[in-house]
């Protein structure tokens, strides 16, 4: 076996509660090759980065591994966070084909290492839990990049019971959420158990198994999902909408398949009917040794799947984070059109039923909240992505029934007027980056309500 022409590069997520290692551990994946003299292997993307296969392999000190794998590398997505996940869609439903839940392991679990965990349930995407911060464990002897077991057999016996319990917690905290897990290592059946690996970002310890982990199970279960074209037209997932200075607003995007070039004609997700315009240019970082370069941007004719990159284009404004982007040419745009905004408004809600109002900052995250209330039978009346506006206030204060008289918002600010109005009215407003804290907020104040 070798790598497959025809298999895309698989984009992986990390996520995990604030503060639990996401960015230190993205950062150990970059730099230690770095620290290695390979740097120029390693691509910098627009939010993500590229890990090729001879790298992982070479960091495993076993470059004829190379051979049992099929996929080119790993493309992680920079923007980590539960956040970014939720946002991140795709027409089959997460845009990551493989995630890392990073859990601090002298913490535990926390709101968001739950809610992780419940949202790739959701999705079914396969990942491995990774217990970090190992380091911290009293005692420890750091030995700088080892493999996991390389590093642990060196370790005093107290300082190897120690890590052995607090890897029982984390494995039976992952039982109460339904998910049989064990030390990676023992995991014969990647299918029915998930892998805990412990690491320490900071040292480098283990990072090389979680890189093999994800190799296998990528290759174990993904590819069927990786088989893409290089020559059909682009399709991709909106991360950021964002303004840069000289070009305007630019939208920077995961392709997750086929091929976009600069002058193609896109279609992108908007609130309203959905945006057609024509690529200006297309932009990737530039290399770290050209930094002092005029522009921040390096620009490329076209780029093929699986790729982070920047769209300047004109008419960009109100393109929507999440939001599906698409190559479209005479013969498919009003197609494309049409599928792109009923995908939008099978996520929104406007209806005159009885029922609460949401908001949320990506089409994404509204997606994951809308589907989380459903299951708990909370009636929704609207649902839209935004912060919470003045006519929001309006609208839900004309609803009779108390327990709708809320707005949940996720992710999203109240508007300085909005926050004004809300003083003067009966409105009750619930705001929370933690989707599963929204609902039990929610719950628990009709209880009480109710009392
Ligand atoms: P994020 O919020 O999940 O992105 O977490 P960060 O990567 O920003 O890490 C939060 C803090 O934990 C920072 O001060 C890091 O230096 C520290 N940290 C992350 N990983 C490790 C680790 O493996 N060992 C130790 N000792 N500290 C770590
Ligand atoms: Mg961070």
């Amino acid at each position: 076996m070798a790598v497959n022409e025809n298999l895309r590069t698989p984009i992986v997520s990390v996520m995990g509660h604030v503060d639990h290692g996401k960015t230190t551990l993205l950062d150990r994946i970059r730099g230690s090759a770095v620290a290695d003299g390979e740097a120029g292997a390693i691509t910098q993307h627009i939010g993500a980065t590229e890990v090729p296969i001879e790298n992982i392999v070479n960091k495993c000190g076993d470059p004829s591994l190379k051979d049992k794998f099929i996929v080119p590398g790993l493309l992680f997505i920079d923007t980590p966070g539960h956040h970014a996940f939720t946002s991140l869609r795709s027409r089959g439903g997460a845009l990551a084909d493989l995630a890392i839940v990073i859990v601090d392991i002298n913490e535990g679990f926390m709101p968001q290492t739950i809610e992780s965990l419940h949202i790739l349930k959701r999705f079914k995407t396969p990942f491995v839990v990774v217990a970090n911060k190992i380091d911290r464990i009293h005692g420890w002897e750091a030995n700088k990049n080892l493999p996991f077991l390389a590093t642990y057999n060196k370790q005093s016996e107290r300082v190897r019971s120690d890590l052995d319990n607090k890897l029982y917690e984390v494995i039976g905290e992952l039982y109460n959420i339904g998910f049989n897990s064990e030390r990676y290592d023992r995991v014969n059946d990647f299918q029915r158990n998930i892998g805990v690996i412990p690491i320490s970002a900071a040292t480098g310890e283990g990072i090389a198994d979680v890189l093999m982990i994800l190799l296998g199970l990528a290759q174990r279960f993904l590819e069927g999902n990786l088989h893409y074209d290089a020559k059909a037209p682009g399709i991709g997932t909106v991360l950021e909408v964002k303004e840069e200075k000289g070009l305007g607003t630019t939208l920077d995007i995961i392709l997750y398949d086929g091929i976009i070039k600069k002058g193609d004609t896109i279609v992108v997700g908007s609130l309203g009917d959905p945006i057609q315009t024509k690529i200006r240019a297309l932009l990737k970082p530039r290399p770290l040794s050209e930094i002092k370069a005029e522009e921040k941007f390096q620009r490329v004719s076209e780029v093929t799947a699986a790729v982070g990159v920047k769209i300047s284009a004109p008419n960009l404004d109100g393109a929507l984070a999440g939001a599906p982007v698409r190559v479209a040419s005479p013969d498919t745009i009003d197609a494309i059109t049409e599928e792109i905004k009923s995908e939008i408004e099978d996520v929104q809600i406007d209806t005159d039923t009885i029922g609460i109002t949401i908001k949320a900052d990506t089409i994404g995250s509204l997606e994951a909240l809308v589907n989380e209330l459903k299951k708990e039978e909370i009636p929704i009346r609207k649902a839209d992505v935004g912060d919470i506006s003045n006519r929001d206030i309006v609208e839900v204060t004309a609803i009779e029934d108390p327990f709708f008289t809320v707005i949940v918002g996720f992710n999203v600010k109240i508007l300085p007027d909005a926050k004004d109005k809300l003083q003067s009215t009966e409105v009750t407003l619930f705001l929370n980056d933690v989707i599963y804290r929204l609902i039990d907020d929610y719950k628990d104040w009709v209880k009480k309500q109710k009392e």
